[in-house]
């Protein structure tokens, strides 16, 4: 793999795709930088190398029509400076003279940002003209975008064709890269995927890329309440999507024949409706009364995930066991966090990611138990489903 660790980057002008699509909030502030520190290290060794550097990003989701004030990366690049403690260039024009020229004026050890790149919509397009005016701007190009690996837009794949022998991963996204394939090619067995979140949909190719991979499969959250009604039980008000019934099954059959433990929740703690102070008991998953919503694991199946967790040298864990959003539903996701931790602790390798699952560990503080923690939503679970992504393809090939 081709990281800029291997190679020195004086009076290189290095042009950065980097994701720096933070949240904002009232205010116009930046409510979680944790996006731009993550690019912090790729910028700092390009930095102490004596390269200048053309840093660009998206932000949100512009018409694609041209400068829109309420996704400008002005305040983005405010806040670079401050990080780095030197000056980041600005030009402010989306894409057009003042870009050029700063560009060209840009010396060794210089930082410049560009604007938002969707506002021109040959990015989201993959408009090769957009990513040749992008390419004309510097003299290498380095990705680490990894939440935009997936996308085959114009500056994280196009562009990379116009910098055959000069085009690098930034070590973001070799971090992410190099602990993907040790996880899907690599990890230490016994093996366990913890898969939960909302929607089986979301999950179904992660999960038929698991089945070869791993020696347990724990399904938890509103998930799976669509694998205990497709094999008869009652889940009253739960959350399932009747249109993927037969997939539910065709899961567990595969799972079967692989020999994969496959194991389901036994017992869910209700509510009467979608609140945190709403009524609430336990009982058998697929005993749930009519009216009632399961809405967390119970204590039962805490335990039974907790026995397969303690044998286990590997764990992925993607998506949230309950509504960890309200305090009332987030124990089971609590709980079988702080065990994927203990795993950690015992020297074996832990990994979460995709969706909202990296939300659910830094609400609920369960980062420093964790190995590994994908920046990349998205990304990391098409890299699960096994596919190819663009962004990395563009860089290797
Ligand atoms: P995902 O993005 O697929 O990982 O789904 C995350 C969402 O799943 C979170 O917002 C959780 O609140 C939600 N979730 C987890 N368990 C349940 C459940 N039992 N009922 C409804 N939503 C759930």
């Amino acid at each position: 793999m081709k990281t800029i660790a291997q190679a020195d980057f004086k009076n290189r002008k290095v042009l950065v795709r980097c994701d720096f699509n933070v949240p904002f909030g009232k205010a116009g502030e930046i409510t979680d930088d944790t996006r731009i520190k993550e690019c912090l290290p790729t910028i700092r060794k390009l930095l102490d190398d004596g390269a200048s550097l053309i840093l660009m990003s998206h932000l949100g989701r512009p018409a694609g029509t041209g400068y829109e004030a309420a996704f400008s990366l002005a305040p983005v690049a405010r806040h670079i400076e401050s990080l780095l403690g030197r000056k980041v260039v600005f030009p402010g024009d989306a894409f057009e003279d003042a870009t050029v020229k700063a560009a060209k004026a840009l010396q060794p050890g210089e930082v410049m940002l560009l604007e938002n790149l969707r506002f021109i919509k040959g990015e989201t397009k993959g408009d090769e003209e957009f990513a040749r005016y992008l390419a004309s701007l510097g003299d290498t190009y380095v990705n680490d975008a990894f939440g935009a690996a997936h996308r085959a837009h114009a500056s994280t794949a196009v562009i990379a064709g116009f910098f055959p022998g000069n085009k690098y991963f930034g070590l973001l996204m070799a971090h992410e890269i190099e602990n993907l394939e040790k996880l899907l090619h690599h990890a230490e067995h016994p093996f366990t995927a913890v898969i939960g979140g909302a929607k089986v949909s979301s999950k179904i190719d992660v999960l038929k890329n698991l089945a070869d991979k791993v020696d347990n499969l724990i399904i938890g959250g509103g998930m799976a309440y669509t694998f205990v009604k497709a094999t008869g039980g009652s889940i009253g008000t739960s959350l399932v999507e009747d249109d993927k019934l037969d997939t539910a099954l065709e899961i567990l059959d595969t799972f079967k024949r692989k020999g994969v433990r496959l194991i389901l929740p036994v017992d869910t703690l209700c509510a009467d409706r979608f609140d945190n102070d709403a009524e609430r008991k336990t009982v058998p998953t697929d005993a749930i009364p009519d009216g009632w919503m399961g809405m967390d694991i119970g204590q039962e199946t805490i335990a039974a995930y907790e026995a397969v967790l303690k044998e286990s040298r590997s764990v992925l864990w993607n998506g949230p066991l309950g509504v960890f959003e309200m305090e009332n539903f987030s124990r089971g996701t609590l709980q079988i966090g702080r065990c994927i931790g203990d795993v950690t602790a015992r020297g074996g390798y832990t990994a979460v990611g995709g969706g909202d699952s990296v939300a659910a560990v830094n609400r609920l503080g369960l980062t420093k138990g964790i190995s590994y923690i994908s920046t990349g939503g998205g990304a990391m679970l098409e890299y699960l489903e096994g596919k190819k992504l663009p962004g990395v393809e563009a860089i290797l090939n």
